[in-house]
C-alpha cells in the first residue's frame, strides 16, 4: 500500500509480504496433490483396475510433507509479521508523540484534543491492523487463486474461463464498497473524533459538572454525540456492506454456476469426472480466499483514510531552526517590535521591550493584558507574526526548540504531576538527576518536611494531574523541578494569590532559592513581590505602556499608580487577575 507513513518501513514491510508469499506456496503446493490424490482413487474405480497404493501414499506423503512445510513457514511468518507490525505502529506513535511535542501550541488550538487523541490511537490501530490483518490477507487471498488458477486452466480451460469472469463482476461491487468507504468512512472518523472528544471534555470535567449538579445536561451532550455516532456508523456499514454482500454472492454464485457447467460437460462428454470432483474440490478453494481479497481490499481503504490523517501530522512542518546552532552564554532576551494574535485580534501590538541578564523584569497589568502570552512567547508556545525575539542575541525561531527550552524553566499556576512517584515527578526538571539531587531540590523548594510526612515518602505515588496534593505543595514541586533543571531563564507566574500565609512563605523562600542570580520574568500578581524587581513592564491592552522601576513609576500619574492605589484601597496588597 503505498503511503508515506509506511514509505519509511519499506525493507520491514516487504519482509512480511515475502514472508507470506514464501509460506503460500506449499499451501498451492499440497492444494495442487488433491487433484492427483482424485485421479489416482477415481480413475482406477471408473476404469476397473486396482487402485496403486504406493502412488496414492507417495502423494499422501508429499501432501504432509507439504503441509508441514506450510505449517513451519506459517508459523514464522505470522511471528515476523506481528513483531514488525506492532514494532511499526509503536514507533508511528513514538513519531507521533515526537511531534506533537515539536509543533507550536497553535496546532493544539486548530485541531480538538479528541481529535489528536484518536489519531494516536484508533488511527494508529488502523496502521497496526493494515500490516498484521489486511495486507496478509490479501495476499494470501491473491496467490492461493493465482496458482489454483493457473493449474485448473490447465485441466480445462474453458470451464476454467468461468474464473475471472466471475472476479471481474464481483470486483466491480467491491469497486463500489470501496469508494463509499472512501466518502463515508472520512465523515465516521470525523464524528469518532468529535465523540471522543465529548468524551474526554466529560470525564476531565466531571468534578466541576457534579459541584454545579450539571451532570445531567452535560450527559445529554455525550448522548447526542454518541448517538450521531450510531446512526452514522449504522450507514456506513450499511451502504458499504450492501455492495460487499452482492459481491460475495457473486463469487458463491460463480462457484456454482462452475459446477453447473462442469457436470454439464461431464455428462455431454467434455469434462472427465475425476477433473469434475477436481474443480469441486479446488474451486472452493479458489473462491474462498478472493473473498478475502475483495474484503481486505475495502478493509485497506477504511484504513487509509486514517493513514492519511496519521501523515497528515508527521508532515506538519516543524518550527524552522539551524541545526547545531550553538547558543551563547548570555542569557538577556529582547522583544523586537512583536506582533502577536491567537484568532484575528492582535493580543501583543508591536512589543519592543529587554529582559536583561541576571534581572527581574515584572509584568504588570490587569487581567488579559498580554503578560502570560509575553512569558508563552518566550518559550516558543507560538509564533509570533511579526518582529523578532532574542536569547542572548540569537533569534529564538533560529534556536532548535529542545535547547531552547533547556535553558528556561517555567514556574506557571497550572502544575501538571505525572501519575508517577514523587521522585520522578521532581525527576522531570533533570532525567539524569540522582536520587539526592532531586532531594536537595526538594529540600530548596521546601518540599522535603511535606513529602517526608507522606507514607512512602519521595515514592508515594501522586495521581495523574496531581490531584491529591494542595496547590502550595504542588507548586512547590514544580519549582523543585525548576531547581533541579538549572535553566538560566525563570518564567513565573506568581501564583500566592490564593495560597494561605504558611504556604505563601515557603514558596517565597523556595523561589529566593530558584531565582539567584537568574534571568527573571514574574507576572505579578502583588506588588508587595515586585517593589524590589529591577524592571517593571506595564502592559495594557496589548502595548507596553509603561516601564521603570516600582519607585519611579508610583511617581508617574498613570496605570501603574492606579493599580498600587486600588491595591492599598483594598488593603490586599494583591492585584486582582
Ligand atoms: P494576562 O496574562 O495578562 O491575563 P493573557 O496573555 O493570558 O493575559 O491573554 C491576553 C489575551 O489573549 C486575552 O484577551 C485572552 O483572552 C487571549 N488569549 C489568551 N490565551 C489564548 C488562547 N489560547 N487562544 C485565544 N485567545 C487567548
Amino acid at each position: 500500500m503505498k503511503n508515506s507513513v509506511f514509505s519509511e518501513y519499506k525493507s520491514k514491510i516487504i519482509g512480511i509480504v515475502i514472508g507470506n508469499i514464501i509460506t503460500n506456496f506449499p499451501r498451492g503446493f499440497f492444494n495442487g496433490v488433491i487433484y492427483f490424490l482424485i485421479l489416482g482413487l477415481t480413475i482406477p474405480s471408473l476404469s476397473g483396475d486396482a487402485v496403486d497404493f504406493g502412488k496414492l501414499n507417495s502423494y499422501y506423503i508429499m501432501y504432509l510433507v507439504a503441509f508441514f512445510v506450510y505449517i513451519l513457514f506459517s508459523i514464522l511468518s505470522s511471528i515476523n509479521t506481528f513483531v514488525q507490525s506492532y514494532g511499526i505502529s509503536s514507533d508511528i506513535r513514538m513519531k507521533l508523540g515526537e511531534k506533537l511535542r515539536k509543533l507550536s501550541l497553535g496546532f493544539f488550538k486548530d485541531n480538538d484534543p479528541g481529535d489528536v487523541t484518536s489519531r494516536m490511537l484508533h488511527d494508529v490501530s488502523k496502521a497496526e491492523e493494515t500490516l498484521s490483518h489486511y495486507i496478509i490477507d490479501y495476499i494470501n487471498g491473491l496467490i492461493i487463486p493465482i496458482l489454483i488458477g493457473i493449474f485448473l486452466a490447465f485441466v480445462n480451460y474453458k470451464l476454467s474461463l468461468i474464473l475471472p469472469v466471475t472476479i471481474i463482476i464481483s470486483f466491480a461491487f467491491f469497486y463500489i464498497a470501496k469508494r463509499i468507504i472512501n466518502v463515508m468512512g472520512k465523515k465516521h472518523l470525523q464524528v469518532i473524533n468529535q465523540t471522543s472528544s465529548r468524551i474526554l471534555e466529560y470525564t476531565s470535567s466531571i468534578k466541576l459538572l457534579k459541584s454545579f449538579n450539571m451532570v445531567g445536561e452535560s450527559f445529554n451532550e455525550l448522548d447526542k454525540s454518541l448517538l450521531k455516532l450510531k446512526k452514522l456508523s449504522f450507514k456506513t456499514e450499511v451502504w458499504s456492506g450492501i455492495p460487499v454482500q452482492i459481491a460475495l454472492l457473486i463469487l458463491d454464485f460463480g462457484y456454482l454456476i462452475m459446477l453447473f457447467y462442469g457436470a454439464k460437460m461431464c455428462v455431454s462428454g467434455l469434462l472427465g469426472i475425476p477433473e469434475f470432483f477436481t474443480y469441486a474440490i479446488l474451486g472452493f478453494y479458489f473462491f474462498e480466499p478472493v473473498k478475502q481479497v475483495g474484503i481486505s481490499v475495502v478493509l485497506m481503504r477504511h484504513a487509509k483514510n486514517s493513514l492519511d490523517r496519521i501523515d497528515d501530522i508527521l508532515s506538519k512542518e516543524e518550527s524552522d531552526y539551524y541545526k547545531n546552532q550553538q547558543l551563547s552564554d548570555e542569557n538577556s532576551i529582547e522583544f523586537k517590535d512583536v506582533t502577536f494574535t491567537y484568532n484575528d485580534t492582535p493580543v501583543l501590538k508591536n512589543i519592543s521591550c529587554n529582559f536583561p541578564q541576571k534581572s527581574m523584569t515584572a509584568l504588570v497589568g490587569i487581567s488579559g493584558a498580554g503578560k502570560t502570552t509575553i512569558t508563552s512567547l518566550i518559550a516558543r508556545f507560538w509564533e509570533i507574526q511579526k518582529g523578532i525575539i532574542t536569547l542572548g542575541g540569537i533569534n529564538i525561531k533560529k534556536i532548535k526548540p529542545e535547547l531552547l527550552l533547556s535553558k528556561i524553566s517555567m514556574v506557571f499556576q497550572d502544575v501538571y504531576l505525572f501519575n508517577d512517584t514523587i521522585l520522578n515527578n521532581i525527576r522531570v526538571g533533570d532525567l539524569k538527576a540522582t536520587d539526592e539531587e532531586v532531594i536537595q531540590a526538594a529540600k530548596l523548594a521546601q518540599c522535603h518536611n511535606f513529602i517526608s510526612t507522606l507514607p512512602k515518602g519521595y515514592n508515594t505515588l501522586v495521581s495523574e494531574g496531581g490531584r491529591s496534593l494542595s496547590g502550595g505543595e504542588k507548586q512547590r514541586i514544580s519549582i523543585a523541578r525548576a531547581i533541579l533543571k538549572k535553566a538560566d531563564v525563570i518564567l513565573l507566574d506568581e501564583a500566592t494569590a490564593s495560597l494561605d500565609p504558611e504556604n505563601e512563605n515557603e514558596i517565597q523562600l523556595a523561589l529566593d532559592n530558584l531565582t539567584k542570580d537568574k534571568t527573571i520574568i514574574v507576572i505579578a500578581h502583588k506588588f508587595s513581590s515586585i517593589m524590589n524587581a529591577d524592571n517593571i513592564l506595564v502592559l495594557n491592552e496589548g502595548k507596553i505602556i509603561e516601564s521603570g522601576k516600582h519607585t519611579e513609576l508610583i511617581m508617574k500619574d498613570g496605570l501603574y499608580r492606579k493599580l498600587w492605589n486600588l491595591q492599598k484601597q483594598s488593603g490586599s496588597w494583591k492585584m486582582v487577575n
